[in-house]
């Protein structure tokens, strides 16, 4: 089927049932450092201030709010008035485009935030809470990841999707902590709103779409930087086979920025390392392989019996395929790609959206037999 055809079917099909509202989503901030007092300002538009069940007070882009942790509660200054102590703080914006700034205790830690905030606090801290528009935070999210890589907005559509299937698949992870995701590794890093234009676009277009597999199961979509010319397998890496996850010839990722490296390793390291892993680096053929380990058919898992997801961690390699040879008193190893090589090559990516390849074709391309769903956003959100 045509592209173009595809998307007015989709929008025929599944369109009019689609919610346009966007939901809300809670995301902690700040959620790994410890926040004892911070300052907040509007950046853009109005904003009401909630004190507990007082009557909101309207907060201007001239306003200065400071927010301070004292006896698990949060003490409030306006403008340097002092409010009082609160246990919940509600910050909401007041137009339909908002966003403002928090400044910590922690210096280097200013940043942007889209449309709202709830803070109260316990025995460590403020708990500050972005409550916040799911495609506002799927951009963040996207803008974190991605180092404003291109100015392609189909390739932020797919990693946008991406960002969708992982809030989908783990909405629970904080059920009992009061909110959604939180902004470390631990979720999906954030940090901040989005302003590359391209991004924000990338998270409405493809709003309420996530990729499902073969039989329709929402899947982890995986990605890396750069998967030198081949991807692999989910279970040469992680031991356990996807039918999305398969290793395959990936041309698009060839000569781009993060496919080529090199890495100097003096001999004796090399040796003793295998020697270590109990290979007998005194037999001949073994030394020949030890020096002269090629990857240049095709990606392999071992190398003289130890895998290679083993090497590339030992020796902090940029990727697993790897081919090497003797250099005076040292073994130099010619790498390609760039990350664990599984799933979708985010430079790939990139490349086959320049070329004209459609998002889903792309997405199709890396992840086998995977296709696009729409879905309603109280589905990806749940009950929470
Ligand atoms: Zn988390």
């Amino acid at each position: 089927m045509k592209i173009k055809s595809l998307s007015i079917f989709l929008a025929l099909g599944l369109g009019f049932s689609f919610n346009s509202f966007s939901q809300n989503i809670k995301v902690r901030i700040f959620s790994d450092q410890t926040i004892t007092h911070a300052t907040i300002r509007s950046s853009f538009g109005r904003y009401s201030l909630s004190l507990d069940n007082n009557s909101p007070i309207t907060i201007t882009k001239t306003s200065k709010v400071d927010i301070k942790s004292k006896d698990q509660k949060v003490e409030v200054k306006i403008n340097d008035s002092l409010y009082g102590c609160f246990n919940n703080i509600v910050f909401n914006k007041e137009g339909l485009r908002s966003f403002f700034q928090i400044e910590t205790n922690i210096k280097s830690l200013t940043r942007r935030y889209d449309d709202n905030l709830i803070v109260n606090s316990d025995n460590k801290g403020l708990r500050l809470i972005n409550n916040i528009e799911t495609e506002n935070y799927i951009a963040g999210v996207v803008q974190a990841e991605t180092w404003g890589a291109t100015k392609n907005v189909d390739f932020f559509k797919i990693q946008a999707i991406c960002v969708r299937n992982y809030i989908m698949m783990n909405i629970a992870k904080h059920k009992k902590d009061g909110y959604q995701m939180c902004d470390a590794v631990h979720c999906q890093a954030y940090k901040g709103r989005a302003n590359q234009p391209e991004v924000i676009e990338g998270a409405y277009n493809s709003k309420g779409e996530i990729i499902v597999d073969i039989n329709g199961n929402i899947i982890e979509t995986l990605f890396h930087s750069n998967s030198g010319g081949q991807t692999v397998s989910s279970e040469d890496v992680w031991g356990k086979p996807f039918s999305h996850l398969v290793g395959k010839i990936d041309s698009f990722s060839v000569g781009l920025k993060a496919y080529a490296w090199e890495k100097y390793i003096p001999l004796k390291d090399w040796q003793r390392y295998f020697k270590e892993k109990e290979v007998n680096v005194k037999d001949d053929s073994i030394k020949n392989e030890l020096l002269n380990f090629s990857q240049n058919e095709g990606r392999k898992k071992e190398m003289l019996g130890v895998s290679l997801v083993q090497i590339r961690k030992d020796f902090n390699l940029r990727s697993t395929f790897f081919s090497c040879q003797e250099w005076g008193s040292e073994v130099k190893l010619n790498g390609k790609g760039y990350g664990h090589g599984v799933g979708l090559s985010q430079e790939g990516a990139i490349k086959m959206c320049d070329e004209g390849f459609e998002y889903w074709q792309v997405i199709e391309h890396y992840y086998t037999g995977a296709k696009i769903k729409r879905i309603d956003e109280d589905k990806l959100l749940g009950e929470n």
